[in-house]
Formats: C-alpha cells, structure tokens, sequence
C-alpha cells in the first residue's frame, strides 16, 4: 500500500463523477474552500470516511503562518485531527463497516518499522508526514484512509467531542502519563491553563486526584480554570506565577510542569519544580530557543521530556476518558468556511478550550 494512497482525493480525475468541499492552503495565510473531485472508491485496507468534525490546534497555525521546517507542497488540504463516519471500505476491510463513527490517526505511519511493532507511532521510522501539514488533511468532505490508522468512536461520544482525541486529548494523555508519569496525589503546574491542551491537563489530572496549579492571561480565563477544577489559578500578567507556586508549595515546588509556551514561561517552569521534578513539553508559541542554567539541571536532577503527537493507544484511552464523562472544554464551532477565522482566534490566545469546524 502506499503511503500516499490516503491523500489522493483532491487531484483533478477525469474518473470521478463527484466533487466535494476542500479547505485549501495555497500560500502562507491564504486558506480556500474549493470544489475537488471526491476520492475514488477505497482501494484493499482503506475506508472512506465523511468528516463531521476538525479540531484547530496550535500546529494549523504553524502550518498556515508558514514554517521554514515544514517541506510540503502547496495547495495542501489543511486540517490535522478529525472525527467522522465510514462511508465505504475497501474489498478485504473486516474491521470497520459502513455507518461506523470513527477518529484518525493525524500522521501517516508506515506499520512496519520498529517503533509502529511496539506501538510507539509517533516514533514511527518512515513516518509519511503529519496530515493537514506536510500532507493533505482532514478539511474536506470525503477521504480514504488506511483502515489500520482509524479507531471507533464509543457509543455516547459525539463526533464533535471525538474531533478532540488524536491531537489535542491523545497528545494529553502521552505527556502526563507515558513521559512524565503523573501520579495521584502530586501536583501539577499547567501552564496556560485556558488553551485547548491545557483545559484537557486540568481535567486529565483533576480525574486522577492531583493537585492542580494554572496560568492563565486574564480574570475571565481564572474563573473559568477554577471552574473546571484547577485548584489555584495564577494571572501571570498581573503575578510572577515562580514566586506564587513557591508560595503554594511552601517553597517545595510541583512534581510536574506542563509546557507548551517556551522562552516566556520554560526557566520559570523549571525553577517552579521540585528536586527531581518532571518537565515535559510539546510546543513553544513564545519562540523557537531560550538557555537554560545547567547547573541548575542536574543539581536539582530535574528531567526534561520533549513530546510530539501520541499513540493510537494514546488516541484510544483519550477516547475512553470522553466516555466516562471526561469531556473537552469547546471555545467555539465554526463552519468549514470559517476555518481561518478560527485560526486567527487561536492564534490571538482568545480562546478558552478547542475550537471545532463543523461540516
Ligand atoms: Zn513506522
């Protein structure tokens, strides 16, 4: 099979008698809803899916502020974690039939490398590209995907709600609980407390029992961080959140950071953690570099995890979580044609929660 047979839909075929939505970048922040022509029938091991639901994350923006590090070739359908329903399934499919609810894998693994054996995905060796990022996405109407890169949707999850697993709730989930290995009764700092990632940190370490500490830019994200757990909540731009979390802690510091901002909060995250504290982050919005006091690294015998993506079990156990009533926080629902919209709000750190495109 190869790796690009699920980005096929939105060539131009002279074969298809059918067109379809697709949400287009074709120039750094420039997005368009087009007419393609619709995917042939799913070929042996695909599905074809219809997507009901994207989730925006911080890595649609990269991709349409334009990235020197991504290598990709535009017009690219954009969109990297979706939610929806099988619509047909190639000749030898067993695993999945029409009608059923489904999420994807956001990254074309290949399922045979070492690191796919041993279900570390996001470490897969000839991973094909990231959807919605080096390769076509999910913001369109209809794709086919390899059957082995989808996971079924429990009874009592919308897809709406399900849009939120492989990137913002699995991504979550690595980090706390594979990388860092967060335990009931420890505390946490979750550094912007308001985001997409962040309000699903809050929920994820509330459901086990840890105490929780938050960033947040403004009064109205604090009330609504308490609201959904946080058990104190920090405005940085009025409080050093260091000295707070010194305070808090009686000066023993948390067991665990959660990052994801970079230069602004990285060295305040790390001298909030106690001796033989965990850091673990997977994104830097404030800038790509910052130093850090290596001294200060290995005196305190902190441990720094990067993190990026998940796994599908990652993916599976975020979506167990949504059917035992751990559900995402949603800022907003915009139409397919808004999508860019929502980027531009995601980006002005507006939001409380995830921003979903509905179709
Ligand atoms: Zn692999």
């Amino acid at each position: 099979m190869s790796l690009a047979a699920g980005t096929s839909g939105v060539r131009q075929s002279p074969a298809a008698v059918q067109s379809m939505r697709a949400l287009v970048l074709i120039a750094d922040r420039k997005i368009e809803l087009r007419n393609v022509a619709a995917p042939p029938p799913p070929p042996a091991g695909e599905v074809q899916i219809a997507i009901k639901a994207v989730g925006l994350n911080h890595i649609d923006v990269w991709g349409w502020r334009g990235m020197a590090f991504a290598k990709r070739k535009l017009p690219l359908v954009v969109g990297a974690e979706a939610a929806g329903e099988v619509v047909a399934v190639g000749p030898d499919v067993t695993t999945f039939k029409v009608g059923d609810r489904v999420v994807a894998y956001g990254a074309l693994t290949c399922g045979i490398c070492k690191a796919c054996r041993e279900g570390r995905d996001n470490l897969c060796e000839n991973v094909g590209g990231i959807m919605g990022f080096h390769v076509d996405g999910f913001a369109r109407d209809l794709l086919n995907m390899p059957a082995r890169l989808l996971i079924a949707v429990p009874a009592g999850v919308s897809l709406r709600d399900a849009a939120c697993a492989p990137v913002a709730f699995a991504t979550v989930q690595h980090m706390l609980f594979d990388n860092a290995k967060l335990e009931p009764g420890e505390t946490l700092l979750v550094q912007a407390g308001g985001s997409g990632i962040g309000t699903v940190a809050i929920k994820m370490a509330k459901a086990i029992g840890c105490t929780v500490i938050t960033t947040v830019g403004d009064d109205d994200k604090a009330a609504k961080a308490k609201a959904l757990g946080a058990d104190h909540v920090i405005n940085y731009r009025t409080e050093r959140f260091e000295g707070v979390v010194r305070k808090l802690t009686a000066k023993k510091g948390v067991d665990v950071a959660f990052e994801h901002v970079g230069p602004d909060t990285f060295n305040g995250s790390l001298f909030c953690l106690k001796r033989g504290g965990r850091l673990v982050t997977c994104g830097s919005t404030s800038g790509q570099s910052t130093t850090i006091n290596l001294f200060q690294l290995f005196l305190q015998q902190y441990r720094i995890f990067g993190s990026f993506g998940a796994s599908m079990r990652n993916i599976r156990e975020s979506l167990a979580k949504m059917a035992s009533g751990l559900l995402p926080v949603i800022d907003t629902e915009v139409a397919l044609a808004d999508f860019e919209r929502g980027l531009a709000r995601l980006e002005s750190r507006q939001v409380f929660g995830k921003i979903i495109v509905t179709f």
